[in-house]
């Protein structure tokens, strides 16, 4: 809280002082002020795309120059004031960005940000070749009337993006865009359209970019396709954004700042010098200090990011208190389908010559739990994929809740209830403990109320309530296992897959998942678990299914599948005899 204060207080100090500097100092301050809060808002417009979602773009000079355009020309011919012209070329950035963002974000980082390059040199050839923009000579515009008012506003502009963007990061959608950074294939698991997700922080990366290009046209009265379109704008954003620190809401407003203010310098000093000196720079940094300033002064302890709603966890926790599964809510079981709860009839996939799932079909009904095994190889995982929505089948289908289901997202089925875990654990480096399992349950709930509640319930289940402002990689392996998980658990499940959940798990963790797992069945949740610690799952299995080279080769009642010679041999193990006699 205090630590809050301090951070605010500064900002506000800061953005108090220059305004007061804007509005009363000389031209020559107030014009550099101007200068340092375009780059400021234009870093903060970058670090949305780029360092929330991780899509680098080396083009969002193309939605400073497209707003300065637009600008100039609402202006011209359609005697706009600046404030209309800004929120005209503010509404084309993002107008742009939409469709764009929708194709372009399908695109892995690397295409993205080359195709972003292309789009800066697209724009500027247009606006050279077409005759209303002025072509190459460019065309002059109806200027501020003092560099002070200019500079004012620039100021009271860049602190409310600056101030938006933190409530961003606060926000269901900023958790979002975190984890879609940290783990696309996580998030879509935990319910979150990866894709809609990015393509929303792209536009509001494109409208900041050109609301920047607005008031700069404003400022300059002039605009030219290289000026408009200036890859030295680009790179000094990256630069600025790289040495505040990436991915944080001050870093943009650090480097902002201090890089202008160093290349304003030079400039004066050094005008020949001044590109080779940011370049360089922006090496050293990249080698010295990748995570900018902020992550020096994180590692002090400072500035670091909250857990998000993440006020009285412990209380909610203690309130909800874990207390059993007959008072866990969940779906009442007249909506839960009658019979199937997941089945798929002769599903294949092959990878080129291998079929890695050959004509499987399986059943797990509503409360039972149904072990899968196989050795290595067998093509258990790549049946999860399957069933999940992370791969499509080349042959069969698979019914969930009373419906085929082939086709459909994974975001779309985890919302749904049918959710999985990875065989290697898939969780969000930069989330807490806290934040991954209420991404899920925030993707269920629309409430902030209900989210928050669920997800304290359920960290309280699976005892991880201690750790819930932690980062997953401080846990013990068998730690992690169960938040993914309890991660799972807050999509309210009607149908969980748990690839290998429990390896590596302590005893004690075991038992509790278990517990929960017992749970989650009393609700009316069926379940399907591969697991190679066989006495781990074979006590609370109803039938076991064993699949060998993508078929299955036996299945039934635990006792009798893991007496059979067929699977012995396949298996080739000791384990799963004495699974055996642990469940005889
Ligand atoms: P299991 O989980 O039972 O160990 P998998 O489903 O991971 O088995 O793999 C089954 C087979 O499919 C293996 O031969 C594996 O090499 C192959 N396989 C799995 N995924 C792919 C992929 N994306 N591309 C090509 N081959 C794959
Ligand atoms: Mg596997």
């Amino acid at each position: 809280m205090r630590e809050g204060i301090l951070e605010w207080g500064a900002f506000g100090l800061l953005v108090a002082v220059c305004l007061g500097v804007a509005a009363a100092g000389s031209g020559y301050l107030a014009q550099t002020l101007f200068t340092a809060a375009l780059f400021v808002l234009l870093a903060t417009g970058w670090n949305v795309i780029s360092g929330f979602t991780g899509y680098v773009s080396f083009g969002q000079v193309s939605f400073f120059g497209l707003g300065a355009y637009v600008a100039a020309l609402a202006m011209l011919h359609l005697d706009a004031p600046w404030y209309g012209a800004a929120v005209i070329a503010t509404l084309a950035g993002i107008g742009l960005a939409l469709p764009l963002g929708m194709i372009m974000l399908r695109l892995q980082g690397i295409f993205f940000a080359l195709g972003m390059f292309g789009l800066a040199r697209i724009l500027q050839i247009i606006a050279s070749s077409l005759e209303i923009t002025g072509g190459p000579m460019g065309t002059t515009v109806a200027m501020a009337a003092s560099v002070n008012r200019c500079a004012f506003i620039m100021v009271a502009v860049a602190a409310t993006v600056v101030v938006a963007t933190y409530a961003l990061t606060r926000s269901r959608l900023g958790l979002r865009l975190m984890a879609v950074r940290d783990d696309s294939i996580a998030a879509e698991a935990a319910g979150v359209n990866a894709w809609s997700t990015k393509v929303i922080a792209f536009c509001i990366s494109a409208g900041i970019g050109a609301t920047g290009g607005a008031l700069y046209v404003w400022n300059v009265g002039y605009l030219d396709p290289g000026s408009a379109f200036n890859g030295t704008i680009e790179l000094q954003t990256i630069l600025m954004v790289l040495a505040g620190g990436i991915g944080s809401v001050w870093g943009p407003v650090v480097g902002g700042i201090l890089i202008s203010i160093l290349s304003t310098a030079l400039w004066a000093h050094f005008p020949m010098e001044q590109q080779i000196v940011l370049g360089a720079l922006t090496m050293l940094i990249a080698i010295v200090m990748p995570g900018g300033i902020l992550s020096a002064v994180n590692r002090l302890g400072w500035l670091r990011r909250k857990p998000i709603w993440g006020a009285g966890v412990r209380a909610l926790a203690a309130a909800e208190g874990y207390a059993g599964p007959a008072a866990s809510p969940g779906p009442p079981p007249s909506i839960l389908p009658v019979g199937a709860a997941l089945s798929c009839r002769s599903l294949s996939k092959r990878f080129g010559g291998v079929a890695a799932v050959n004509g499987v079909s399986l059943t797990v009904k509503a409360g039972e739990l149904l072990a899968i095994i196989g050795p290595n190889g067998a093509g258990k995982s790549t049946l999860f994929n399957l069933l999940s929505g992370f791969a499509r089948p080349s042959l069969g289908e698979v019914h969930f809740a009373g419906r085929e289901i082939s086709g459909l997202a994974p975001h779309v089925l985890a919302r749904q209830g049918l959710a999985r875990t990875f065989q290697t654990s898939r969780l969000f480096p930069t989330l807490t403990v806290w934040e991954t399992v209420l991404l899920a349950s925030s993707s269920l709930h629309g409430s902030r109320a209900v989210a928050t509640r669920e997800a304290a319930r359920i960290l309280a289940e699976v005892d991880l309530i201690d750790q819930w402002a932690d980062l997953p990689d401080t846990l013990p392996p068998g730690r992690q296992r169960l938040l993914e998980i309890a991660r799972t658990l807050a999509l309210r499940p009607r149908v969980l897959l748990l690839d290998e959940s429990m390896a590596g798990m302590s005893a004690k963790e075991i038992e509790r998942v278990q517990n929960a797992l017992k749970a989650a069945m009393a609700r009316g949740c069926g379940i399907v678990a591969i697991e190679h610690v066989l006495p781990a799952i074979a006590p609370i299995a109803a039938r076991v299914q064993v699949l060998d080279f993508g078929a299955t080769i036996a299945e039934g009642p635990p006792a009798l599948v893991l007496r059979d010679p067929v699977v012995i041999e396949a298996y080739m193990g000791v384990e799963i005899e004495e699974a055996a006699d642990d469940v005889a």
